[in-house]
This record gives C-alpha cells, sequence and structure tokens, in this order.
C-alpha cells in the first residue's frame, strides 16, 4: 500500500504515514455501513412491548401490523366477553376467555419469536454484505 498523502510505499496495515505522519485511508477495508444491523435483542423486546412493534422496528410494515391488529382484536373479543356479553352462561363465558387467553399468549410469543429471528436474518445479511 501506498501513502494517500505523500505516495510513499509501506507495509499493509499502516495506519499513519512513517515519512509525512498522514493518516492513511486504506482501500481494502470497506467503510462501516451506515445502518447498524437491527438488533434481535431490540426487536424481541419491543415485541414484548406490544407485539408487532418488533416487526415495525425491522420495517416489516405489513406482519407488524398484522400482529398488532390480531392482539387488539383479541383483546377486544376478550373484554367484550368478560363484560359485554351477559347472553351466555358463566361457563361459555369461562370458556371463551380462556380460549381468549391462549390466542392472546400465542400471539405476543409468536410477535417475539418471529421479530427475534427476522433480526437476527437481517443481522446475518448485514454482515455478509
Ligand atoms: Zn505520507
Amino acid at each position: 500500500m501506498f501513502c494517500t498523502n505523500c505516495g510513499k510505499e509501506m507495509p499493509d496495515g499502516t495506519v499513519f504515514c512513517t515519512q509525512c505522519g498522514a493518516r492513511i485511508v486504506d482501500a481494502s477495508i470497506p467503510p462501516r455501513p451506515i445502518k447498524e444491523a437491527s438488533r434481535p435483542t431490540t426487536a424481541a423486546l419491543l415485541s414484548l412491548l406490544f407485539p408487532g412493534l418488533g416487526h415495525c422496528y425491522l420495517s416489516d410494515y405489513r406482519n407488524g401490523g398484522l400482529l398488532m391488529v390480531s392482539y387488539l382484536v383479541v383483546i377486544a373479543t376478550t373484554l367484550w366477553v368478560a363484560y359485554g356479553a351477559g347472553f351466555v352462561s358463566d361457563s361459555v363465558i369461562a370458556a371463551v376467555l380462556i380460549l381468549c387467553a391462549a390466542c392472546w399468549c400465542a400471539v405476543w410469543v409468536l410477535a417475539i419469536v418471529t421479530s427475534y429471528d427476522k433480526a437476527e436474518v437481517l443481522a446475518a445479511e448485514v454482515q455478509h454484505a
């Protein structure tokens, strides 16, 4: 490699020129990507905060939106069954609430796991690029 300032030849990996003292820009090292790789833990934490948020963080607005809508529908159904549906027996309400709770957990876990996996894939892509 050569000094980009004075042109003196130097061993590879030299940071400062031994002749003129200029900082050497090594063309063989690609510049750091401006956009840092999305961190899987951040995506998972955002999903934990609210299902779908982690996907939006990863710019996956379609799946993020779907998860948010699913989550809100499950919550709305839970509230409706718990407070609004007075026309069914208590045992039916209990059964539906258990079902809703299961869906609730499923959506939540799904959001956390899939956003974590997606972030890992994205991070691997950035590293290989
Ligand atoms: Zn130099």
